[in-house]
């Protein structure tokens, strides 16, 4: 057993011996001559001299010991359908799709961009990209034509990878006349479009050049396509942000050091093991869909259970929120990896369903991609009865921040309710005073979290296209120094596990008193009638600010009465001032059906704290659905 604080001390102190010790973990064509090549920052270069390939890493590599098993286990629960592919498979399937996309004309550096449902081609497109060198973009299937026509200008590539239609929750979403419009409306158009039809929706993409997918496969289902020696520092894939408190940022990333992180993290965050069962619940439209459900587990010899469908629905359509634990029964799943958004969903269902299906496979659960309120981690932690591990991170980073690690012989930080946890290996984390830039070292401290550079393996090496945005966004907005910010603000507590409090926007200052929406949230949400909350800042004439809730209640039905509304307001304020005085108080409660979320289920509080103040909404490609915004505006302006 290795003492987790050892091991992180090391990563910090002998950063060149750590990362080149890590770099065995992975197949390298060529090894790498420096390891971390830091004279021009905040620009690092990881692993220099060194090539190798993502896709080798995580396909070719397996072939000798473990072809016959299981790499990829696609359920759609909106086809019904279950397929398994193993190794040798997968090898096939990739090169095929590889050899479809040169005869395509694409080439290394090429950008091939892929808008596509969760099925298995998708995964087999990422990894035919990674496979030539060719840059994956993937965007979030079934993104509405204006979203997607900005990021085909930004990538301008030259393949767009699609299908005929998405499917969400029994309902079809056809994607080619989306498609059609965004090349329509792009400035730089891509030269063609490879189209695989599912037979769910007709195929409408006009005049643009569309290569079948079915018919190409047919062709080059025996070509073999070896995998390009790339160097470390090319270009393995550009993804954006998920866009909550503004226009998504082009996150790019590399080869080798991101084929190394990845590698690290399932041995010690995850604590995973070749041939296990690994199933990640995000979609490849998001950064948790690449880093842990396409490369991260398949590199290390896992099994990904990929899947198309809600968590909520059965394989027959009907009501079943049981799925996802039927699925972790029927494949042994040993690893499961969601979002707090998907399990507060669950909580809505009945807790019987935790309990009608055989877990023991299930190592346990990991929970990312925005705060997990104490009462839901307890809740689905009690349910299932498994360790719930709450991990801090950001598309730019791509792999966590703040964890607990406690695999590969590391011991010593336990998961706890309410903690993502502490910083991990290769992360010089600080916590700073946003104003003076001071660091604040002492406990119980609130302040910005941000890392110093370099940034460890795997994490973005600029947005794509635009340094300056990069140097300029990233790392100038502490006074006195270049620091990598997350614009997320936090505390340490007295064993130095981290909190999130929330995002930097999300502060407000009420008669200067500062406070963290997040913390108010946290205290709204123990009341047993509120299911969620959404607090924002909202400007006012003589405090500065005022905190103002939108809370959705478990049990609504009486609510639309104005005196059990005043009721549930009274005892929501009194909470509050309990828990954090009056100054936190907000100075209204509303209720609403709904909370406006991104498409990644993420709370956009900026577009509620817009409404609140009368200004425009800004950039809404990433809203899930407008109508609990249009619910908003209607309460606020009602006085
Ligand atoms: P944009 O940067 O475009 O506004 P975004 O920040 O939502 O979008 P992501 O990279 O998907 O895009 O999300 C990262 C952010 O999510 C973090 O900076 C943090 O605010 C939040 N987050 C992620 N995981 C956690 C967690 N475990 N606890 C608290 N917050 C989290
Ligand atoms: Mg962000």
């Amino acid at each position: 057993m290795t003492a987790y604080a050892d091991f992180y001390q090391r990563s910090i102190a002998q950063p060149e011996a750590f990362w080149k010790e890590q770099a065995g973990l992975i197949e390298w064509f060529k090894q790498p001559e420096q390891i971390c090549d830091y004279s021009n920052p905040p620009f690092a270069n990881w692993y220099k001299g060194g090539t190798t390939n993502l896709c080798h890493n995580a396909v070719d590599r397996h072939l000798k010991d473990r072809a016959n098993q299981p790499a990829v286990v696609f359920v759609s629960t909106e086809t019904n359908t279950e397929k398994t592919y193993n190794f040798r498979q997968l090898h096939t399937e990739v090169q095929c799709m590889a050899a479809i996309l040169q005869e395509m004309g694409v080439q290394k550096g090429d950008r091939v961009l892929i808008y596509m449902p969760m099925i298995a081609e998708a995964l087999f497109a990422m990894l035919a990209c990674a496979r030539i060198g060719a840059i994956h973009s993937v965007v979030f299937g079934g993104f509405a034509s204006g979203s997607l026509a900005s990021r085909i200008d930004d990538a301008a590539p030259r393949v767009v990878i699609t299908a005929d239609a998405g499917s969400r929750a029994g309902k079809i979403v056809p994607y080619t006349p989306l498609l059609k419009e965004a090349v329509a409306l792009a400035a730089t158009k891509p030269e063609s479009i490879l189209i695989i039809d599912r037979g769910l929706s007709t195929i409408d993409l006009g005049a643009l050049r569309a290569v079948d997918y079915t018919a190409a496969r047919q062709k080059h289902l025996n070509s073999e396509v070896p995998c390009a020696h790339l160097d470390a520092t090319d270009i393995s894939y550009t993804l954006y942000t998920s866009g909550t408190t503004g226009k998504p940022k082009g996150v790019q990333r590399d080869t080798g050091g991101y084929a190394v992180a990845l590698a690290a993290s399932m041995k010690y965050i995850f604590d995973c093991k070749p041939g296990q069962v690994y199933f990640a619940t995000s979609d490849i439209g998001w950064v948790v869909g690449h880093s842990y459900i396409v490369y991260g587990p398949l590199i290390a010899g896992m099994t990904t259970l990929f899947y198309e469908g809600t968590p909520v629905r059965g394989m027959d359509g009907s009501a079943d929120g049981g799925i996802w634990w039927s699925l972790v029964e029927k494949y042994k799943v040993t690893h499961m990896f969601s979002a707090p958004t998907a399990i507060r969903v669950l909580k809505k269902q009945d807790p019987a369903y935790l309990t009608k299906y055989d877990l023991s496979s299930l190592q346990a659960l990991f929970l990312a991609g925005e705060p997990v309120d104490e009462p839901t981690a307890r809740w689905i932690a009690a349910g299932i009865n498994k360790p719930v591990i709450d991990n801090y991170w950001q598309t730019e980073t791509g792999w966590p921040i703040l964890a607990t690690a406690n695999g590969g012989g590391l011991s010593g930080f336990k998961p706890q309710f309410g903690s993502p946890g502490v910083p991990m290996y290769g992360y010089k984390l600080k916590l700073v005073h946003e104003s003076t830039g001071e660091e604040l070292k002492g406990h119980g401290e609130k302040g910005v979290v941000v890392i110093e550079g370099p940034l460890p393996p795997g994490a973005m090496q600029t947005v794509w296209g635009d340094d300056a945005r990069f140097v300029n966004t990233y790392w100038k907005s502490i006074p006195g120094q270049m620091v990598y910010s997350t614009f997320d603000w936090g505390i340490r507590d007295a064993n130095g596990y981290f909190t999130i409090l929330g995002r930097t926007d999300d502060v407000i200052n009420v008669a200067g008193h500062r406070l963290g929406t997040r913390e108010i949230e946290e205290s709204i949400a123990a009341h047993p009638n509120v299911a969620e909350v959404a607090v924002v800042g909202v400007a006012d004439q003589l405090k500065g600010q005022v905190a103002m809730a939108f809370a959705v209640a478990k049990d609504a039905s009486k609510l639309g009465d104005a005196n059990e509304r005043l009721k549930l307001e009274g005892e929501i304020m009194k909470l509050v001032d309990g828990n954090l005085g009056a100054v936190a108080r907000p100075s209204r409660v509303y209720f609403v059906t709904l909370l406006p979320k991104t498409r990644s289920g993420k709370l956009l509080r900026r577009a509620i704290q817009a409404i609140c103040e009368g200004r425009d909404t800004g950039d809404l490609a990433t809203l899930d659905d407008p109508a609990p915004l249009l619910q908003i505006k209607e309460l606020v302006s009602v006085k």
